[in-house]
Order: structure tokens, then sequence, then C-alpha cells
């Protein structure tokens, strides 16, 4: 890989607190979500881009590796401090043109989404902005937004489109995505989301939008080699179970992987959405209950996104607790977009699922790393930190892995490492 090609070796010393979330078969669920594979006073090797090594410091230290090539390695003295995989943001929408302020300034006077969006706000306010702007105006916006998750210890990205609804407009949300992603050190997951909402151009004619969407714009963008997955949001005002299912099954017939918006202002029945085995159903507030054991069967991994529900000042957000204690697979993202969660910190994003869904730290950093992974199905290159894994690792100045989501709104992030270059 040519992100890769000058890796030196190299040597993290002295970790205080090393969280492997090493563990078979991922996606974890139930109990196993609280193991997080600690190490004290540990070191991890890395070389070629990938994990040599990762455990006690004086092991590591006698590896025969280490010792014939000692003169090759570069050291970072970790101080002590926490040492965890990078996370995995799988869930975003950074390819926009501007703030959303005045549907920010609407919801603070007490407009709810489907009321800001009725007025003309929300989803299609965006679309303008995207419309005028240039590839590359839009690839510096998602470039800003991916060092902004960098410098908070996040190394893969999933990013949609879904603002551009036009054919030639999600084309280039997807080209900016991805010259944003080959000047970025880290790894980009690009995902079509045409499905968004109606264009306003397309009111009253939902299913000839999706008739576009599926015959038009998913054999586009798979044959350019664009998207990696197709998403599309199922929800009241969006699209209905139907055409949700129309655009999922084309994608799969196209070669993509698919994932959803659900479950998030309504209850949508999720047997139907499971039948495509999507990558992740993302939101998930208000799942029925008869779905709950359905969802815990199946492979697909649920996201959920609180930083979405501190934004839009709900009092409620997804009942975590009852998906985890059913063994349903959890993620977490930030679902950074203009409207509704301006936030590239995972942090902050653990921080609300212990605060507020009641999950407990280790919960929370499985979410975001191995699991979210898996939510990409990256999980045998990402997410934790074992031999021949991807060298992506974030070090932090605290001595003690609960303070991830202690420090709330407080960047402790000290030094990424990304396919085993110092960045
Ligand atoms: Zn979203």
């Amino acid at each position: 890989m040519a992100k890769s090609a000058t890796t030196p070796y190299l040597l993290l010393a002295n970790i205080g607190q090393l969280a492997t979330m090493r563990g078979e078969n991922p996606p974890r669920r139930g109990p196993a979500l609280e193991e997080v594979g600690l190490v004290k006073d540990a070191a991890v090797l890395c070389g070629g881009g990938k994990i040599i090594a990762a455990d006690r410091q004086r092991e590591i230290l006698r590896h025969p590796w280490l010792k014939k090539n000692r003169r090759k390695v570069v050291e970072i003295d970790c101080r002590g401090g926490l040492v965890l995989p990078a996370f995995v943001d799988c869930h975003t929408h950074p390819a926009f043109a501007a703030p959303r302020l005045i549907d920010f300034e609407k919801r603070i006077a007490g407009a709810s989404y489907e009321e800001i969006a009725a007025a003309g706000g929300g989803i299609r306010s965006s679309l303008a902005g995207v419309r005028q702007a240039t590839r590359r105006e839009l690839s510096e916006r998602v470039f800003t937004a991916l060092q902004a998750m960098l410098a908070q210890g996040t190394a893969t990205v999933e990013a949609k489109s879904g603002y551009g609804l036009t054919t030639e407009d999600e084309i280039k949300s997807l080209e900016a995505i991805r010259d944003a992603g080959r000047r970025w050190p880290g790894t980009v997951f690009s995902t079509l989301l045409a499905a968004h909402v109606v264009p306003p151009e397309y009111a009253g004619r939902v299913d000839q939008y999706v008739a576009k969407v599926c015959d038009e714009i998913i054999p586009l963008v798979a044959r350019e080699k664009l998207a990696q997955s197709v998403d599309v949001f199922c929800e009241r005002g969006a699209f209905t179970l139907e055409q949700s299912q129309k655009v999922l099954d084309a994608g799969r017939r196209q070669g993509l992987d698919t994932r959803a918006h659900v479950c998030q202002f309504t209850p949508s029945e999720l047997q139907g959405l499971l039948a495509f085995q999507p990558a992740s159903l993302d939101h998930m507030d208000c799942v029925r209950d008869e779905d709950v054991s359905l969802l815990a069967r199946s492979e697909t991994v649920a996201v959920l996104l609180p930083a979405a529900n501190y934004f839009l000042g709900h009092r409620e957000y997804p009942n975590a607790r009852r998906l985890l204690d059913s063994g349903v697979a959890l993620a977490l993202a930030t679902d950074y977009n203009p409207g509704t969660s301006p936030t590239p910190s995972m942090p902050f994003v653990i921080s609300a699922a212990c605060t507020h869904m009641r999950m407990t730290v280790p919960e929370a950093i499985s979410a975001a790393t191995i699991n979210a992974a898996c939510a990409l199905r990256l999980q045998a290159r990402k997410g934790s930190i074992e031999p021949g894994k991807d060298a992506d690792l974030a070090l932090f100045d605290v001595s003690d892995h609960r303070e991830i989501a202690y420090w709330f709104a407080w960047n402790r992030c000290v030094q990424m490492i990304v396919l085993g270059q110092k960045v």
C-alpha cells in the first residue's frame, strides 16, 4: 500500500495502560464487550505499517525481532500514557458546504427536527451549498473534518455522500471524499447515500427518485468504484421500508455492501431490512421489542449515535442497555453532519454513551473500536492491537482507560500512529 511505503519500525515504549481489544470472533456481544484486553507497563512494536507485537514491555524488549533490528527502530516514549486502537468512526456525513445555523437557532427556540425540515431547513437546506460547491471546495471541507477526527484519535472513517441528490452532485461528493482520503493518512470507507431525502425537484414523485437512484446513480457509482456501500434513510418524511428495500437491493446487485439509517424518530419493522444482511443499521433510537432478538441473532451491527441526541437536545437516548443485554452487537459513531451532529470527536461520543446510555467505559471503547470496525467489515485489519493488524494507534495523556469517557470535551489525544507512521 502506497501510504505505508516509507514506514519506519516503531517502538511505543513506557505505555501505562494498553487496551488491545484483542479477542475471538468479533463483533462482540454481551459480556465480551467488557473485555478491553488490558496490558499494564506495555510496549507495541510496529513495522511495515502493521503491528508486530503488543505485550508487557519486558516481553517486547526480549522479542527476537527487536534484538536483531534495534538500530532500525524509532522509539516513542509514551510516558505512562494510555494507548488504544485508533477509533473507527463508522458513520459520518462530511461532504457538506456550510454549517446550518438557522436550523440550530430554530431548534433552540423550540422547533422539532420535522418542523425544521417542513420549513425548508434540514437536509434539503444543505443541497444548494453542495450543488454550488466545486469538487475541490468540498474536498477541502472533508479533509478538514478528517484532520479534526484524526486529532481526537480516529484513523478510519466511513464517509457518506447525500447532500447533492443529483447524479452529478452525488458523484462529485464521492469524488471529493476520495480526493480527501488520498491526502489523509488514515483509511476512508465511502458510502453512497443518494437516498438521504427526496430532493425538491422530485417532490410528490418519490418512486421516480428511487428508480433514478436504483437504475442510474447506484450502477454508475459501482462502475466508477466510488463507494463501497449503499445507505438509505428509512424514516417518515424520507423513504418507506419498501423504497428502502429497493435501494438496498440495487446496491447489493451491484456488489456493494449495504447499511441503513432506521428507527431514528419512528419505529420500523427491521426484518425487511435484515433480509439484505446489511453491515449495519444505524440510529436505532426506537427499535420494537420484537425486533431486538432478530437483531441479536444477525451479524448486522447496530450503530448508536448519541451525539445527535445530544445536539438535538433530546432527553431520550437509544436504549443501549436493552440492546446490549439482549446480545445485539453495538457500535458507536459520531454521525458528523451539519444538521444534527457537528462533532468530529469519538471521545465525546464515548462519554455521552456512558453518561446518557449507561454503557460502561469498556463497552463504549469496544463499540468505538473493534465493533465499529465490524460495522465496516474491516475487523481483519482494524479495531484492535494484535500482530498482523494495521498499526493504527492513539496515545492519550491519561493513565487509565476510564478517563477517555471522564474528561469530556477535552481532547487528551497527544499522538497518532497511522499505518505505522507518526502523524
Ligand atoms: Zn447519519
